[in-house]
């Protein structure tokens, strides 16, 4: 990478943060990354790649270490986030998945039991994780979810649909929001956590997809599937809060991997203009072309800043971070949908064949745009805070 670009992104961090960025990048660039486009053009899941992480410790850093993980602190994890995504957006998803939304949530609501049983099979790799939220009729309008919760002898019976669910036919821990009183809106939602395979009356299709097709997103069909109560996680009707601190951690790490993708796209895009040349000359030396790669490097940076804030927020301690992690991951998703567009312009025509990887950082930078929150929402969320119609 650029050593002038490389040493704005360093600044922040400690000498520990650093080194982890530095030896996740090599491996990432190394045993991920030469990989990825094979993957992409056989529409595959990186079943193999994902055990090359187990390793390196990269499966649990949200996970504390009397768990089995490698935990540090939230910025460390940020910063793996961003490396990963840098290379490839379905490995950086498997981990982004496991920490901020199940292994965050059992460690925080979970019962002793519950981390005993799920936390360090996650940090070790041999729990891949899946969370089903979103619905056919909406993922933005979560309250007013339909999967019902119906409470039976010794436990609860499921029944709905999910919809976009990642990695599902690959997971061994679903962690599932489901109403036990559709009336009570958000205060029926109940968060589940169990293992599908143990679900009789659960059914795994995939999810028709004109793109991404490698990430295996499926439709997951729940009926009457018995839970035990044990799969319950906190209590009956409490899972709305939980949802809420699952979602403000995987907002920061979508952020994360936001700022690796739109740092991905200048990667590059900066040595492409340098090397193609038009009326004799490299395209990089024309102004229009300059004007881009300067928007990209703004760009990036103010997300990347906006990440760094949150996570030493989060180390802080500071509880939720609201108005953080909606501001970080809107400006984060957009600069990285942004900078894939930029770069596609250099690249002409070529950018949507298969020779470059530029084409393929659009679709996937769209997509964080709508995955833990949309734009439109995060965009409503700071409006409203900036107003007082919201309160931290
Ligand atoms: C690649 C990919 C992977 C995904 N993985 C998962 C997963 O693993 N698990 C999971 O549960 N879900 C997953 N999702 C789903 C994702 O979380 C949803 O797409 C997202 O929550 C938005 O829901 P929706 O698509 O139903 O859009 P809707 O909720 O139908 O929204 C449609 C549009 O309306 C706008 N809108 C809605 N409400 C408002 C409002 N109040 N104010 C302003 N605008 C509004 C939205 O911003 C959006 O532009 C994934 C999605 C993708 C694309």
């Amino acid at each position: 990478m650029n050593a002038a670009l490389e040493r704005m992104m360093d600044f922040d961090l400690t000498e520990e943060q650093r080194l982890v960025r530095k030896t996740v990048r090599e491996f990432a660039e190394t045993e991920i990354l030469p990989y990825v486009e094979q993957y992409e053009n056989e529409e595959r899941y990186p079943t193999e790649l994902v055990e090359k992480l187990k390793p390196l410790g990269l499966m649990g850093p949200m996970i504390p270490e009397e768990f089995g993980g490698s935990y540090s602190d939230v910025m460390t994890y940020g910063v793996i986030m961003e490396e990963l995504a840098r290379v490839d957006w379905v490995i950086a998803s498997v981990v982004s998945v496991a920490n901020s939304l199940c292994a965050g949530s059992i460690l925080h609501h979970g019962s002793d039991e519950q981390k005993q049983k799920y936390l360090p099979g996650i940090a070790s790799g041999k729990i891949i994780c899946s969370a089903c939220l979103t619905e056919p009729r909406g993922g933005t309008d979560l309250a007013n979810m339909e999967t019902t919760a119906k409470p039976v002898d010794g436990g609860f019976l499921l029944n709905g649909t999910k919809v976009f669910i990642s990695h599902a036919a690959h997971a061994s821990l679903f962690f599932i929001v489901a109403s036990i009183d559709r009336s009570k809106k958000h205060k029926g939602v109940t968060a589940f956590i169990a293992d599908p395979r143990e679900m009789k009356g659960l059914n795994i299709g995939a999810f028709p997809m004109r793109t991404l097709k490698r990430d295996n997103l499926a439709e997951v069909h729940f009926e009457d599937v018995f839970v035990p109560d044990e799969a319950v996680l906190g209590t009956p009707g409490g899972g709305f809060p939980i949802l809420g601190s699952a979602l403000d951690m995987g907002r920061f790490s979508v952020a994360a991997r936001c700022v690796g993708q739109a740092q991905r796209a200048i990667d590059l895009t900066a040595p492409y203009a340098m090397d193609r040349e038009a009326f004799g000359q490299p395209i990089g030396e024309f102004q229009l072309v300059q004007q881009k790669l300067a928007e990209m490097v703004a760009r990036t940076e103010q997300a990347r800043q906006l990440v760094y804030r949150l996570g030493r927020m989060k180390d802080a301690g500071v509880e939720r971070c609201s108005l953080e992690s909606s501001l970080a991951k809107w400006k984060a998703s957009v600069a990285a949908t942004q900078n894939a567009l930029d770069g596609m312009a250099v690249f002409g025509g070529y950018s949507v064949t298969a020779e470059y990887e530029i084409g393929r950082l659009l679709m996937e930078a769209k997509a964080l745009e709508f995955g833990e929150g949309t734009s439109d929402l995060h965009t409503k969320m700071v409006a409203e805070y900036a107003l007082g119609i919201r309160k931290l």
